[in-house]
């Protein structure tokens, strides 16, 4: 289970990592899909570029593996700029926030993923840190307290959220340009595929990338994935490195990843709440409760796909299996 689970699951591992490194697009001109964000972005570059000014702070919220990361990447490379990359959860002081801002020079791009999950203490440096490039802080306790103002150069920060319903308001405020990443069109993933096995020197037809782009559930991170598992099919059925169609449904039947690209795991979900809730409403804490599996997890993760394939439901009084779903499943 804990297998097939992390094939489909948006969530970053090792081995996307290491090759989300070489597989990453360099220029916007690479990046596929999201029109208009790219269009809104080029023009963004281009104007800071003209006015030899640093970029507007940018926020990137969308379900994990779209291409929030690489967009930074690629913001930092268009604007000749070093990149500086952490995450909400890893800056866990305010003093290690410090040591970072003001090692930041002018222009420098400071990438912070997830960070709606920041604390709050270090949140708050933010505030004038983005706002002034200014940081304030306080030494020593009591009658010895001396606030020390420290000027930073002026730096470009790229936020990403899976969530960008939890970002304080304040914070939201203060990023100039709000971008939000939807799930791919299978066309675009397709082009995807097809370029990833480019640089990873396999071969595949178009009725192969279709099958793939079909099932990695509108998420570039699950479509090479699943080419990669695909890859490996082939190698040891066939061995050969040209991946035919017939190569990709026997990945994905092995794989238990279905016509839809759901996995066990969603197939569960979705069971759960039919046979245990009658279909739902259900809250989402009391599922987390009988899946033994994060609320975070399920909301960040797993959730976001099926409601976007109308197989779920979100309602005031929480999560309904939809009659799609029923029938996908095949429950009366
Ligand atoms: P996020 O930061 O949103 O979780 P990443 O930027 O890490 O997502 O992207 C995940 C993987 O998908 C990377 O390997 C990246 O190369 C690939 N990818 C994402 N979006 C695109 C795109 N539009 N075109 C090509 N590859 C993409």
């Amino acid at each position: 289970m804990d297998e097939v689970k992390r094939i489909v699951l948006n969530q970053e591992t090792d081995e996307d990592r290491v090759t989300s490194i070489s597989l990453r697009p360099e220029r916007l001109s690479d990046f596929i899909g999201q029109k208009d964000l790219v269009a809104n972005i080029r023009v963004a570059v281009d104007a800071a570029k003209q006015r030899q000014e640093p970029l507007e702070h940018m926020l990137f919220s969308g379900p994990p593996g779209l291409g929030k990361t690489s967009l930074a990447h690629i913001i930092s490379h268009e604007m000749n700029s070093r990149i500086t990359v952490t995450s909400g959860p890893a800056i866990e002081r305010a003093g290690d926030f410090i040591g970072i801002l003001t090692n930041l020079e002018a222009g420098d791009i400071l990438f912070i993923d997830e960070i709606h999950r920041m604390s709050k203490t270090v949140e708050e440096f933010l505030y004038p840190a983005m706002e002034s490039f200014k940081i304030d802080f306080v030494v020593d306790k009591g009658p010895y307290a001396k606030t020390i103002n420290f000027n930073l150069k002026p730096f470009t920060l790229i936020g990403a959220t899976t969530r960008s319903g939890l970002l304080a308001s304040p914070l939201r405020d203060r990023f100039g340009i709000f971008h939000h990443l939807d799930f791919y069109e299978p066309a675009d993933l397709a082009k995807i595929i097809m370029n990833a096995a480019r640089k990873l020197g396999v071969t595949l037809d178009n009725e192969a990338a279709a099958l793939i782009a079909a099932r990695a559930r509108g998420t570039p991170r699950i479509a090479i994935r699943l080419l990669k598992r695909s890859r490996d099919f082939a190698q040891v059925e066939t061995g050969k490195s040209a991946i035919e169609p017939k190569i990709v449904s026997l990945a994905m039947e092995r794989l238990k990843i279905d016509s839809q690209g759901l996995d066990e795991f969603d197939r569960k979900i979705l069971r759960v709440i039919l046979e245990n809730y009658n279909g739902g409403p259900v809250g989402i804490e009391a599922l987390s409760a009988t899946l033994n599996e994060e609320s975070d997890t399920i909301a960040d993760v797993v959730e976001p796909y099926l409601l976007k394939i109308g197989f779920l439901r979100r309602t005031s009084r929480g999560r309904e299996v939809t009659e799609k779903a029923r029938q996908h499943l095949l429950i009366p």
